[in-house]
């Protein structure tokens, strides 16, 4: 295997630094490692919130027990068809998606926009394939090559004519995808933060309509919600969303010097790294590097040293980042509910997430249109029995794709756990392993449907499976997650990471 270590190194002088952002990746790191609020924060967000499995039929029973007598209610101007929590990638397709059907949308977002998201900005194939038509992805570079590192050593480089991936910067197409929407007709609110939903109760008029009730105490009113909120969602705490997995991701922008941007051009880093399921990347943009590592969280201290010993062993600890923040990804357990009576969940909310790479774009897309498509029908639901039929229609659909793309992606992190030599082994020195890798990145396969019609690919998971009893609905090693997080989302801690 060829060494490619010194073609990263970068100069010697500082950059000036910008503006750095209230926080730090390093107190990221900690405070998600403590946690000390989670229990307080949960409850009180979502007092009514019911966290069981059979969270779907419980609204629904509400909703008919109330019965007919308050149909007088309906289609007032001041009930949206479709209220959508959350103005990223899923909830701006959940809205395009409404919009487009000619349903009244409004989406509601906590920030102005164009906000900063903690975030690669990696693009691969499904993300592109599920973009609105006519939206520009605003790539800021094409992947032609990957360098892949085992810890920082074994360093090898695979390049293909063909495009990989894409990179972007997530505020401008986060913007963009709302844009798309507002085109198609959704209203957008920013500012707005939704503190809780209710499906019952003095806000509700009747039992067809969800209260959804923002900070300054305003309610709005909806036939149906869509929770896009991201992955410390409070949407999901109502819904009852349970987590398999839970990590922690530190990131860092570093601007570099046009020598140091040169030599990254067109091409990424992934260095798999030394805690079991780790992995650190350099995703290039131009004049900015993108760099992070990613690991279980419960490991706040190693984690940062993993992205201090990164940073300085690509050479660029002498550029001053302009941003440096940290964020957790959550993986849903697959048996977790994806709606709640009228209230249907996506995207990280959902904790839709692909559990090895933590790739999630994909997934807020997807499932973000699938549940504007559902929530259009939930919408149009006359009674509790049709709206839970419909819910359960939306949550089949993630289910039998999404779900079972996480299935195997589980699979693969209990793998990469025990064995990260074997799959870099495998990737940078077995043609057949890189070519699924392409295809994989630039669409033209998936995981499970490779695992599904590749043979040889399936036996030896099933193998690995065996050995590891990596089948089971919850992560590998149930990593990151605390016992709290089994049974409810957490509002607090994904934010205060997202805020350092
Ligand atoms: C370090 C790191 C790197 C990553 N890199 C990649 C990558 O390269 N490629 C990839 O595909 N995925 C990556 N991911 C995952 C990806 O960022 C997420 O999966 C994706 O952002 C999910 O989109 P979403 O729309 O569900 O949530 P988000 O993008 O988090 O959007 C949620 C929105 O809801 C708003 N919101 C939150 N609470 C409220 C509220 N109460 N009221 C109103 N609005 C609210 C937020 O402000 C936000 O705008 C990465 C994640 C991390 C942590």
């Amino acid at each position: 295997m060829s060494s490619e270590h010194g073609e990263n190194a970068g100069p010697e002088h500082t950059e000036p630094a910008e503006a750095a952002p209230e926080g730090t990746g390093a107190e990221a790191a900690k405070e998600a490692d403590q946690d000390p609020n989670r229990d307080a924060a949960a409850t009180s967000v979502e007092a009514d919130g019911d966290t069981s499995v059979d969270a779907d039929r419980d609204a629904a029973g509400d909703e008919a027990a109330h019965g007919a007598d308050d149909d007088a209610a309906d289609e007032s101007a001041d009930v949206w068809d479709v209220v959508v929590v959350g103005a990223g990638p899923a909830g701006a397709s959940a809205a395009y998606a409404a919009a487009v059907a000619g349903r009244r949308v409004l989406l509601l977002e906590k920030s102005e926009l164009p906000r900063y998201k903690t975030c690669g900005g990696g693009i691969i194939g499904p993300s592109r394939d599920s973009l609105p038509p006519g939206f520009e992805l605003p790539l800021q570079d094409r992947v032609h090559a990957v360098t892949f590192s085992l810890d920082g050593r074994f360093a090898r480089t695979r390049r293909s004519r063909r495009m990989l991936f894409g990179l972007i910067n997530r505020p401008e197409f986060d913007a963009q995808l709302v844009e798309h929407a507002q085109k198609a007709g959704a209203e957008l609110r920013t500012g707005a933060t939704v503190v809780r939903v209710e499906q019952h109760g003095p806000a509700v008029p009747d039992r067809r309509t969800v209260a959804v009730v923002l900070g300054g105490g305003e309610t709005v009113l909806a036939r149906a919600v869509v929770g896009a909120d991201g992955s410390a969602s409070r949407i999901g705490a109502h819904v009852g969303v349970r987590l398999g997995q839970v990590d922690l991701g530190l990131e860092a922008e570093i601007p570099v010097p046009p020598s140091v941007a040169e030599d990254w051009k067109g091409r990424v880093l992934i260095d798999w790294g030394p805690m079991p399921g780790s992995y650190g990347w350099v995703f290039p943009k131009g004049d900015t590097l993108t760099v992070g590592v990613i690991s279980a969280r419960g490991e706040g201290a190693a984690t940062k040293r993993y992205m201090e010993d990164f940073v300085a062993r690509l050479g660029l600890s002498g550029f001053e980042p302009t941003i440096s923040s940290g964020h957790l990804t959550r993986c849903r357990t697959d048996d977790s509910p994806l709606s709640r009576g009228r209230v249907l969940v996506c995207g990280d909310a959902a904790g839709l997430l692909e559990p090895w790479t933590r790739e999630g774009i994909s997934y807020a897309l997807r499932s973000g249109r699938l549940a504007g498509e559902w929530a259009v029908r939930v919408a149009e639901a006359n009674d509790a029995v049709d709206a839970r039929r419909q819910a359960l229609n939306y949550a089949f659909a993630i289910k039998a794709g999404l779900g079972v793309e996480m299935a195997v992606g589980r699979r693969m992190l209990a793998v990469f756990e025990r064995r990260p030599g074997l799959l870099h082994a495998a990737i940078t020195g077995l043609r057949p392993a890189w070519n699924a890798f392409a295809d994989i990145t630039r669409g033209s396969a998936t995981l499970g449907g490779m695992v599904r019609s590749n043979g040889l690919a399936r036996r030896a998971l099933e193998a690995l499976d065996r050995r590891m009893d990596t089948s089971s609905g919850v992560g590998p090693a149930g990593r990151g997650v605390t016992q709290r997080d089994r049974t409810a989302s957490d509002p607090t801690d994904g934010e205060a990471a997202e805020e350092l």
